[in-house]
């Protein structure tokens, strides 16, 4: 099929009203309420052709998931492509746009999804609907899913295991991970491929002290020994370590940068150049969570007077390790005895540990 630009300029003005308005179905999870965004992925999969097997289900009161299928001219296992119809909170104070505008403008969509992951259902979808309308055989069936409660408890995604995973087994399944991103390296997109997860380790630290007035300082203040235990934690230091796949990586994105960058980034084998690249790589966000392992701070709760010592006092810790990386040898500092006094003032509870996804 013979392409043009005005095509693709049709295709890229009917992504954009698409990714525009299904970011405007508020799909905040808690509490989700994904069917009426799923109804609406349900009508374009129809409406435009791609194919008229469709199902939307209601794993729970409110939220939908949607499968539908495109048949294969083999007998193979499908391929399975994946999206989530929820999004994370988005405080408007934050945002330069409403969060539920889909707002245009820019040269941007504006809105809480856009990334995570309303676009990646854009994609898979107007990708789909292409190869169906200019005749591409499928030697595989596909199964276009869409799922609810991706960010809260993966119910959407465990009831549809539950029910289909034996049926459907797939061969593959392509779901979110790396994305385009420009400004990462230089002014061109960078589109990743996502081969492993990060393992998450959330953890609460909980502190007791003796409780007391705000007018008698005493040295048993919870509070005081959180934000040292904090403190300590965050401050250790957390060694950049390059394994095979990330150097694999940055000897792809050297090919693409003007010396010396693509030479320091061909030759981070070597620590010597590792170290005079590691301020520079690590100043981008997200590299340096590709290179290290990380912990974050999230949530503090201690106290609920200004003239009241509180007795206790909690702080949780998102930490993200490398693939292979173990918690024990990971989270310097970290000790499941109280980092500053006895046994009366410390506990340590496991949110998430590594396996559990996100
Ligand atoms: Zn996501």
């Amino acid at each position: 099929m013979h392409e043009t630009a005005a095509d693709w300029e049709t295709v890229r003005a009917d992504a954009v009203a698409l990714m525009s308005r299904y970011v405007q179905f508020d799909t905040t999870n808690p509490p989700g309420q994904e069917m009426a965004a799923a109804q609406w992925l349900c009508d374009q999969l129809l409406s435009r052709g791609i194919t008229q097997d469709v199902t939307v289900h209601e794993p729970l009161p409110g939220r939908g998931l949607l499968v539908a299928r495109i048949p294969g001219e083999q007998a193979l296992k499908p391929l399975v492509v994946n999206h989530h119809l929820d999004v994370v909170a988005a405080d408007p104070a934050q945002w330069t746009y409403p969060p539920f505008s889909g707002a245009v403008a820019d040269g941007f969509v504006w809105g809480r999804g856009t990334l995570d992951t309303k676009s990646l259902g854009v994609m898979f979808l107007l990708a789909l609907q292409r190869l169906v309308r200019e005749g591409a055989r499928f030697r595989r069936p596909v199964v276009f899913l869409a799922v609810p409660d991706e960010e809260a408890g993966s119910q959407g995604m465990r009831w549809f295991v539950e029910r289909y995973a034996g049926e459907i087994d797939p061969q593959w399944v392509w779901d979110e991970g790396a994305g385009g991103n420009r400004g990462v390296f230089g002014p061109q997109v960078l589109y990743g491929i996502a081969v492993a997860e990060k393992q998450v380790y959330q953890v609460r630290l909980t502190a007791s002290g003796d409780p007391g007035h705000g007018s008698m300082p005493h040295d048993n203040n919870a509070t005081v020994t959180l934000l040292k235990a904090v403190d300590r934690v965050l401050s250790a230091p957390r060694p950049v370590r390059l394994t095979e796949i990330t150097a694999g990586m940055f000897r792809a994105v050297a090919a693409g940068q003007k010396f010396p960058t693509s030479l320091l980034l061909n030759n981070l084998g070597n620590p010597l150049v590792r170290r005079v690249a590691a301020g520079q790589l690590t100043a981008n966000k997200m590299v340096n969570a590709l290179l290290r392992d990380t912990v974050s701070l999230t949530v503090l709760r201690a106290g609920y007077k200004t003239n009241v010592i509180p007795e206790s006092a909690e702080a949780e810790l998102d930490c993200r390790l490398l693939p292979a990386r173990r918690p024990k040898s990971s989270i310097v500092g970290w000790s499941h005895t109280s980092p500053t006094r006895g046994s009366r003032s410390k506990a340590f509870t496991y949110l998430r540990r590594p396996g559990s996804h996100r």
